[in-house]
């Protein structure tokens, strides 16, 4: 079975016999956080090129609805909504309104988060509340508002939280962010064990360096170079290549899989 965009997505659905399996998202309502740039972006055209009506969440609504252009140009189909995940108020009203417009929510991408690098000692207090507050309570804020909603509509759904390599390797000068995102990959377990009896499956990717506004000076600078140095594979990561992880845990590919957090990172962790 060929897919209708010829990209990526197309690859992963032709090896072995895997015609039976569903992987494309036709149908499906997905709700991507922090949509507006980098990996959110690109999740979300990626989502909407396996059929899935997504909705772009984020504060930037003129680089969300660039996006929607792009997509609607492509033939995939998307919304933009406005979501502050900091915010429980907004991230409720962005649920129902989300629900509302495009049907009940099957997939929830958690990907809205920042970095804040400085010596620990340097972390104040300010630092660290916008780091924790956007990173984990903003992923347990909009899982839990999505996971009501999807427990509601009886069809269980599909939640991949954004963590990091930072969840398990210590990143220099980021205490707080690798604080952050080892408490996303211990809630993405928790919530697994609690929920799967409503048939809500949550699932973590943990990327290493990918190419972002994130980092994007970080690496044009030597210290970046020295970095890529300890990569096994020499080099840092490009936003698809993320998709094969995205596709797996947002397709029924993924169905007996709960709880477990896929590192797609050049090998850095391991090394
Ligand atoms: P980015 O800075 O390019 O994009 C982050 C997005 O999150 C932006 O759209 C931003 O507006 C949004 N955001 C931030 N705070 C928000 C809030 N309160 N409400 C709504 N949206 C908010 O960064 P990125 O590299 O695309 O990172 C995306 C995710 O991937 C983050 O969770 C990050 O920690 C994670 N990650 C990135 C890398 C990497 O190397 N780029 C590696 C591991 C994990």
């Amino acid at each position: 079975m060929y897919g209708r965009y010829g990209s990526y997505v197309d690859t992963i659905v032709l090896p072995g016999n895997v015609t039976e399996i569903p992987y494309y998202l036709d149908g499906k309502v997905a709700l991507v956080t922090g949509a507006s740039r980098g990996l959110g972006r690109h999740f979300t055209r990626t989502l909407s090129r396996a059929g899935a009506k997504v909705a772009a969440c984020g504060r930037s609504q003129d680089l969300l609805q660039e996006l929607i252009g792009e997509i609607t140009a492509d033939g995939g189909s998307a919304r933009s909504f406005p979501l502050d995940v900091t915010n429980s108020a907004n991230v409720a009203a962005t649920v129902q309104s989300v629900t509302k417009t495009l049907g009940p929510i099957n997939i929830l991408v958690n990907n809205a988060g920042i970095a804040i690098t400085k010596p620990a000692l340097d972390v104040d207090e300010a630092d660290w509340d916008t780091v924790i507050d956007t990173n984990l309570k903003g992923v347990w804020l909009v899982g839990h508002a999505v996971a009501r909603a999807m427990v509601e509509n009886g069809n269980g759904g599909k939640i991949i939280n954004i963590a990091s390599i930072a969840s398990t390797t210590v990143l220099g000068r980021a205490s707080s962010y690798c604080a952050s995102k080892a408490g996303v990959t211990q809630l993405t377990r928790a919530l697994a064990v609690e929920w799967a009896r409503h048939g809500i499956q949550v699932n973590a990717i943990a990327p290493g360096y990918i190419r972002t506004d994130m980092n994007k000076e970080f690496f044009e600078s030597p210290l970046g170079d020295k970095v890529i140095e300890r990569i096994p594979q020499r080099k840092i990561g490009d936003p698809a290549d993320l998709d094969g992880a995205l596709m797996l845990l947002a397709s029924d590919a993924s169905r007996f899989m709960t709880g477990s957090t896929i590192l797609v990172d050049g090998g850095h962790d391991a090394s």
